[in-house]
């Protein structure tokens, strides 16, 4: 089909819920995309941080091939070797916890909220998220989001909620109160414009949640397994959540969430109170396993925490010349590159030039190369946004 073709049948047939782009990609092979006319785009944002070991990456697709021959699925009322595994590697990757498993980032910040509720003493029932953050569309979910743009149209949302300012301490403990039941918090938000949490904002949350018997949630959707160039991003700071929830980068493009929660709190989720059809399918562990494994044979986390800061000094170079540029900021390949005006037409020039990035929160450039990048990709990738930069300044 050519690209006019594949168009038409989104415009008639597919609802048009997403800005898309008259653009059709057919292939993906590392940190490289490939259009139906032939055209090649270097990825520095793949799969919006899903495919975070690059795309198609071989062994990936090879444990989904020997899987899909075996069984594709089986529903929970049994137990599978794959989705056992997959908790084993994540528990001794993070604090020792155990796994549920689900099908998106959305999916596993609601298992995390009603875990918590369910955890916490009958009088307890309300959530602290913050300003800034992204935890998903659903209804609880897209009320945890603390953004008003994420909410229009959807009044009155889900009860319970409290929204505090983003590494406010002060403002934190005028908010808890014995009520609170959880906070759950992104140790960088992404959506929100890469915002690194401060340590002592972490440990405050931990101190409060003790001292008022509510749970610690991390949303490491966007920031776990491996992008910061730990396995997960609390472990740059000096804290333990209760509750950590992945999502994107684990099935390597494959869809699969995951919430792992300390045993004691893990033990509330009886059966009957939560499930999910296709948590844990074979497949998406499968491919969960693969990516661990190949994080870990590739030295990838070393790998990320290197070019990272590799990508950070190469940006900052860039900032010396275009004064469009006001901070770059980050952890590993995570990295936001702050403009003193709106992003979006740079994006749109760099992908002219074959150059895939992002912007957010209208003046911050995402830039999360996947975990393979090697420097003379992120060299060429500096290059081409330098060109967008001066080209759109003019
Ligand atoms: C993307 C994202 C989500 C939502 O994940 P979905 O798979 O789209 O439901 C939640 N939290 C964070 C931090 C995210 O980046």
């Amino acid at each position: 089909m050519t690209t006019q073709e594949t168009v038409e049948l989104f415009d008639k047939y597919v609802i048009s819920n997403y800005k898309r782009l008259p653009r059709v990609i057919v292939k993906g092979e590392g940190c490289w995309l490939y259009d139906a006319d032939g055209n090649k785009i270097l990825d520095m944002f793949p799969g919006w941080a899903v495919s975070g070991i690059g795309h198609c990456h071989p062994k990936v697709v090879d444990a989904i091939r020997n899987q899909a021959a075996e069984l594709l699925h089986i529903d929970n009322t049994f137990c599978s070797e794959p989705q056992g595994k997959l908790a084993q590697l994540l528990s001794e990757r993070a604090f020792g916890g155990k796994c549920f498993f689900c099908n998106s980032g959305a999916e596993a910040n609601e298992a995390a909220l009603k875990l918590a509720r369910l955890h916490t003493a009958q009088q307890k029932y309300k959530f602290i998220t913050f300003e800034g953050s992204f935890h998903g569309r659903t209804f609880a979910t897209v009320t945890a989001t603390a953004q008003p743009k994420y909410h229009e149209g959807f009044l009155p949302l889900l009860p319970g909620f409290i929204y505090a300012p983003f590494n406010d301490v002060a403002a934190l403990e005028s908010a808890f109160s014995d009520e609170v039941a959880a906070v759950m918090v992104e140790p960088i938000q992404g959506e929100g414009g890469i915002n690194i949490a401060a340590a002592e904002f972490l440990r405050a949350i931990r101190c409060l949640c003790d001292e008022n018997g509510a749970v610690m949630i991390l949303d490491e959707v966007q920031t776990g397994i491996g992008r910061t160039g730990k396995w997960f991003a609390y472990q740059h700071f000096d804290v333990e959540p209760d509750i950590i929830t992945m999502a994107k980068a684990l099935g390597g493009g494959v869809a699969i969430g995951a919430m792992m929660a300390k045993e004691e709190i893990a033990a509330s989720l009886t059966p009957g109170t939560h499930a999910s059809t296709f948590g844990g399918n074979c497949l998406a562990c499968a491919a969960g396993i693969a990516v661990i494994e190949a994080i870990e044979e590739d030295s990838l986390l070393q790998n990320a925490a290197e070019l990272g800061q590799y990508a950070k000094d190469k940006l900052l170079e860039l900032k010396q010349k275009h004064f469009i540029i006001d901070s770059i900021r980050g952890i590993g390949l995570m990295i936001g590159v702050q403009l003193t005006k709106p992003g979006k037409e740079i994006v749109d020039k760099c992908l002219e030039k074959g150059l895939r990035i992002n912007c957010t929160n209208e003046t911050v450039l995402r830039f999360m190369p996947p975990m393979i990048v090697t420097k003379d990709q992120i060299d060429q990738a500096v290059d081409i946004l330098d060109a967008a930069l001066t080209e759109s300044c003019k």
